[in-house]
């Protein structure tokens, strides 16, 4: 099975094979296609496995589908737990994102609230890290999730471990119900079961 298995738009086929991505990992097998129809996902994936393709392949096909553009503002949020990871997920997305229109960029800190705020609503996928991201719905005027199509929650279980289950929690209450949640973490630990249950609807669970 190749990537030209999925049905997956031209620019995101064009985009992988740029990045010589031919061939699909396990999970990326397992969750592309329950993702391409619409499920919510609870994925047990370690670092290594390929999970990061098998969800952004799903964030740019939504996205696609949607029909988004430039304009029509945040689309697409994935959350994770440490800035080198979530710029490791940005180097990813910028290499098979290349032919789609859409912005991309991260919230991380190590800048200016208010500079950062600036761009936070004109960027379509936004990669950011817990902390920095319910600091700018708590403290950002003009923040608005209203249009989120698709969350993801990479490495849930060290989301948590770093302590962030009150972050999460808050930041879940304030993000549209209406949307597309992907969940990935390495352990299943109590604390991911209920991150889990307050995060996804109807999941299917896939484990590499
Ligand atoms: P990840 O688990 O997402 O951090 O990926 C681990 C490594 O596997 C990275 O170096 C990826 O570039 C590589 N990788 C992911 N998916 C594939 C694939 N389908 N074919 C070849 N390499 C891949």
């Amino acid at each position: 099975k190749t990537f030209n298995d999925f049905p997956l738009s031209r620019k995101t086929q064009d985009g992988l094979k740029k990045s010589n991505y031919e061939t699909p990992t396990e999970i990326q097998r397992e969750t592309i296609g329950l993702a391409l129809q619409g499920h919510d996902i609870l994925g047990a994936a370690k670092t290594g496995s390929g999970k990061t393709l098998a969800f952004l392949i799903p964030v740019l096909e939504c996205l696609y589908h949607q029909k988004w553009s430039q304009q029509d503002g945040l689309g697409a949020l994935i959350i994770s737990p440490t800035r080198e990871l979530a710029y490791q997920i940005f180097e990813v997305l910028k290499k098979i994102g290349t032919h789609h229109d859409f912005s991309a960029g991260l919230v991380i800190g190590g800048k200016l609230l208010k500079e950062e705020s600036e761009r936070i609503n004109r960027t379509n996928i936004v990669i950011c890290t817990p902390g920095r991201l319910l600091q700018h719905m708590d403290e950002t005027v003009h923040f608005t999730a209203d249009n989120l199509q698709i969350l993801v929650l990479d490495e849930a279980d060290r989301i948590l471990d770093l302590g962030f289950a009150q972050t999460m929690n808050a930041i879940i209450e304030n993000l549209p119900a209406t949307r597309q949640t992907l969940l990935f973490s390495a352990t299943q630990t109590k604390s991911v079961k209920n991150l889990a249950r307050l995060s996804l609807k109807d999941p299917m669970y896939v484990s590499v």
